[in-house]
Formats: structure tokens, C-alpha cells, sequence
């Protein structure tokens, strides 16, 4: 729709300018930096930094129903740099100008009520908020997309020229990556590190395809990440792990779609995500807590942050109730199925630690919860999902499994409506699927297939058929319909097929 058809009052705020004001800040000491320059870490203390807009007391100006329309008036809208992440730019990216915005599609993904099967058994309503349809299937492209549109800006502006984008993953992070630095050649060029044999095959290809440039490195992603680490401190590239606080900033906006698709009604919510590095369960906090501060909702929903009992440290830290006695111990992991949370050291722990106690303190009352799954239960449950007409990765299967858990201990309960993250395509983990198929999990991961939840292609070959249809050989006459009918006759046989009565 052009902006002259849209109403006359709401049409100022529809293209938004190039306004705010973003600073780094250190989570450790305090201290804020200028976003001139690319930064990871304190130059003082070395934590970990976040972006905070210091004029954004200006958006709370604007009532919290106009943002509603602002929102959903830009929906209508045809250009391709608000269709995405930024239909929220200014609480994303508002010191970037629009002919900067990287739109590759990712962003707006369907929410997918479960039918009445899963409800049942989950015990609750509930919805999968599919992240795996993102361009290269999975939410990481939301923070690529927000960091490579501020990098675009700082090409595009003449700050910065040659870029390397470099990082370390699980193998999403570098799909992603790889993904939108290619978009933007030649002026970006990604080099990506991964644990070696530690991703599918699907998400190795995917960088590969991109053309990145790919090295696979012994040990488990928090070697590869201290590697990562090490480059960037003494070399000059541009680190797109979710270090970089861009990166938050961009999945904030999954917080920000989930407001809009309950028409900013965030009572009885419940969002259930899986944690790895820890960067997407801080970037839905983060998001619900700027637009509860923005008057866009008046209550946050309940987090769920759901870990696998084989790579659980930020269970195991939240497990101590008392926060005073609380201290952080990185564990060592064990093979899981959701392999793209598989880390022992999470790399946002600080900014995890920091924004619970402002969630709940802005909630008046404990709102956000860890629980810990089982490898078989998330497998279990990511079939069983499947089964019922979703697209879960085992990663969204341990959301689940975890919505299960915090049901069965009265986390939730039957009254609250919950979005589970599904946080990749179930196709880049397809591996594990095969496995539970066909029995051969490796002991580590202590998965035992259960009968009912198994599927395997079955091979029709009649016997006794002289002649088979071959690729370049076909049958023809009366070769060929003996052959059709039987294989139509085994398949009736076994699909146990009742004979049309014919009149
Ligand atoms: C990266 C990733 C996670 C973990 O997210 P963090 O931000 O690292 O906590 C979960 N699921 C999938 C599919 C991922 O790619
Ligand atoms: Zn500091």
C-alpha cells in the first residue's frame, strides 16, 4: 500500500528517520562507549557490552496504542527495508538509515498453533513460532541481519572498507553469517570456524555454498570461540558471534513480532527458548523489556530458558535459589542432539545474570525459569511434534520438552498460553532423526528409540518379476502393467486397502 492511502495522522511515523542515539555499555563497570568503531568487549574490564539508545525516552512520548498502529500500518507497506527485522527500527537499529537495511527475508515467521493431539499432551495451549523459516533456517539471520545492515552503514559511510566477518559456531551462527556477508560482496568477505564433525552436514554446506571461507578446528564451539577470541583481539576483523552486541539487537525483534502477533497482549504468556551461548535468551528479555518500558505492552511474559542435562550451565547456576550464593562454573559438555546449544561457557552468561533480576524486578515476581531436559525427552518430544504437523529441529524439541517439564513442576500452569522457540528448520538436524530411526545413537547420548515414534521407507519389490524399470529403461506393453499391478497389489496388501465395489 502507498503511504498517501494510509491514514493522514499515522503517516508521519510510517517511514521512520534516522534518529537516537547508541552507545556500547559495559555490563561490568558501567562504562559507555561510542558505536563509531566496532566493539566486543570493555576496553577497561573486558566484560561484555550491550546497546542502549540514550535518547530512548523519545519513543515514550508516542502512546503505546499509536505504536500498535505504527506496527501494523507498516505491515502493509511494500518496501523491503521495513518488511523484516526493521519494521521495528527504532527500537532495533535507529541510527541506521534505511539505504543501509540488509533485507534477505528473515524476520515475521509464522506462529503455529499446536493442534488438539499436542495441547492434550503438553497439558496447555501452545504455539510453535517457526524461526527455522528464516532465509538460512534458523533465528541467528535476525541478528545478522541487524549487525551486517550497522557494518553495510559503516562501508556505505566510508568508516570502515574490506571487511573480514568472522566466527565461531555451532553451525547455524556461520550459515547465517556466510549468508549475508556474500550478500554483500565485495565488500565483505566471512571466514568461519567450526568444531570439527560437531555439525550436520547440512549446516557445513551452508557456508561452503556461501562461499565463506570454512576451518574446521579440533575439540568442541568454546575452542573454537576462544580461537575466535584470540583472533579478534589481534587481528583486524569484524567479530559476528553474539559477542557483538548488533546481534542482540536484531533477535530482539522475535520478542517484538510475538507482541504483535497476540495484539500486545502479553498476559498468561509464556515464551519457551532453548539456551546455548545464551545471546537469544538475552536479546527476548531485552526486547520485552523495552517495549514494557515504551508502554507498547503493560506485562511481560513468562521465559522459560530450557537446557540439555549434557550442556546445562546456566541451569546448574540458577539452581542455587539463593542469588548471594550463587556462583558461575563453566561445565564441560556431553554429546546432545541440540547440538547448536552444545556449550559449557556461554559467552552472554553476564548479560543473562544481569537482566533476570531486572525481568523479574520489573515483573514484581519471579518471571523467568531455567529447567533442564533429558536427550531422550527432547528427541521424543521433537518427533511426536513432528508427527503432528510441525518442522522442529531437536532444538525446538527441547523447547518443548521444557514447556513439558515446567507444566509437570508448576511453572505453568493449563490457564498460560505459551510460544515455543523453534529455533532452526528440522532439516538442518535431520541426522538425529535418522539415528533415532535406525537405532544407532552413540551410547553417549543415551537415546533409546521408541517403537511407536519410528519410520522407515519400506522397499516394494514383487517377486517372481522378471523385469524391473530401470533409469533409461523403461518397461513398455504388458511388461510394464504387471509390473504396475504388482506393486499396486503389495502396496494394497500392506496398506491394507479395501477393493473398489464395482456396480
Ligand atoms: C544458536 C542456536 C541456539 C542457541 O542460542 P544461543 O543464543 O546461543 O543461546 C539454539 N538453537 C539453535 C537452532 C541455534 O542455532
Ligand atoms: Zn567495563
Amino acid at each position: 500500500m502507498r503511504l498517501d492511502h494510509f491514514p493522514e495522522e499515522i503517516r508521519p511515523h510510517l517511514i521512520p528517520g534516522h534518529s537516537g542515539q547508541l552507545v556500547y555499555r559495559c555490563l561490568g563497570c558501567g562504562e559507555e562507549f561510542g558505536i563509531k568503531e566496532l566493539l566486543y568487549t570493555c576496553p577497561h574490564c573486558r566484560q561484555v557490552l550491550l546497546l542502549y539508545d540514550l535518547k530512548f525516552n523519545r519513543l515514550k512520548s508516542i502512546p503505546g496504542e499509536t505504536w500498535h498502529r505504527i506496527f501494523d500500518y507498516r505491515k502493509m507497506l511494500t518496501l523491503p527495508e521495513l518488511k523484516g527485522i526493521y519494521r521495528f527500527h527504532e527500537f532495533i537499529g535507529p541510527v541506521i538509515p534505511l539505504d543501509a537495511v540488509v533485507y534477505l527475508g528473515e524476520g515475521h515467521t509464522p506462529i503455529v498453533e499446536a493442534n488438539e493431539t499436542m495441547q492434550q499432551r503438553a497439558g496447555l495451549r501452545f504455539f510453535f513460532k517457526n524461526d527455522g523459516q528464516n532465509p538460512s533456517a534458523s533465528f541467528k539471520d535476525r541478528g545478522m541481519a541487524s549487525a551486517l545492515s550497522y557494518i553495510n552503514y559503516l562501508v556505505r559511510s566510508g568508516k570502515v572498507s574490506d571487511v573480514l566477518a568472522i566466527c565461531a559456531s555451532t553451525g547455524d551462527t556461520s550459515a547465517a553469517a556466510a549468508l549475508y556477508a556474500a550478500y554483500l560482496q565485495p565488500h565483505i568477505k566471512s571466514a568461519v570456524l567450526l568444531p570439527h564433525k560437531k555439525v550436520t552436514p547440512q549446516q557445513l554446506s551452508q557456508p561452503l555454498g556461501s562461499g565463506a571461507r570454512v576451518f574446521e578446528i579440533p575439540g568442541v564451539f568454546d575452542d573454537c570461540m576462544k580461537v575466535v577470541e584470540g583472533l579478534s583481539e589481534r587481528f583486524n576483523v569484524a567479530l559476528l558471534n553474539s559477542k557483538n552486541a548488533w546481534r542482540i539487537l536484531g533477535q530482539e525483534s522475535y520478542s517484538y513480532e510475538i507482541a504483535q502477533d497476540f495484539e500486545y497482549d502479553m498476559a498468561d504468556k509464556v515464551i519457551a527458548l532453548p539456551i546455548g551461548n545464551a545471546g537469544n535468551i538475552t536479546a527476548v528479555m531485552n526486547g520485552f523489556l523495552k517495549f514494557l518500558d515504551a508502554g507498547i505492552i503493560t506485562c511481560l511474559p513468562k521465559i522459560i530458558g530450557v537446557q540439555s542435562e549434557h550442556a546445562d550451565p546456566v541451569f546448574q547456576y540458577y539452581r542455587e535459589p539463593d542469588a548471594a550464593k550463587r556462583t558461575f562454573k563453566p561445565v564441560t559438555v556431553k554429546a546432545s542432539v541440540a547440538q547448536a546449544a552444545m556449550i559449557g561457557n556461554p559467552v552472554s552468561m553476564p548479560r543473562v545474570i544481569n537482566l533476570v533480576d531486572l525481568y523479574n524486578e520489573r515483573s514484581g515476581k519471579s518471571n523467568v525459569f531455567f529447567v533442564q531436559v533429558t536427550e531422550q525427552q527432547i528427541m521424543d518430544w521433537e518427533l511426536l511434534a513432528n508427527r503432528n504437523g510441525h518442522i522442529a529441529c531437536t532444538h525446538g524439541g527441547e523447547s518443548l520438552a521444557g514447556l513439558v517439564a515446567a507444566k509437570t513442576q508448576g511453572i505453568v500452569d493449563e490457564n498460560d498460553v505459551a510460544v515455543i522457540d523453534s529455533t532452526a528448520h528440522a532439516l538442518k538436524f535431520s541426522g538425529f532423526q535418522d539415528m533415532y530411526f535406525e537405532n544407532k545413537f552413540p551410547g553417549e547420548f543415551a537415546v533409546t528409540p521408541k517403537p511407536e515414534l519410528i519410520n522407515s521407507p519400506k522397499l516394494v519389490q514383487p517377486e517372481g518379476l522378471e523385469k524391473l524399470p530401470a533409469p533409461g529403461k523403461p518397461l513398455t506393453g504388458s511388461d510394464f502393467s504387471l509390473f504396475v499391478d504388482r506393486v499396486s497389489d503389495e502396496i494394497a496388501r500392506e496398506l491394507d486397502l479395501k477393493k473398489v465395489q464395482k456396480a
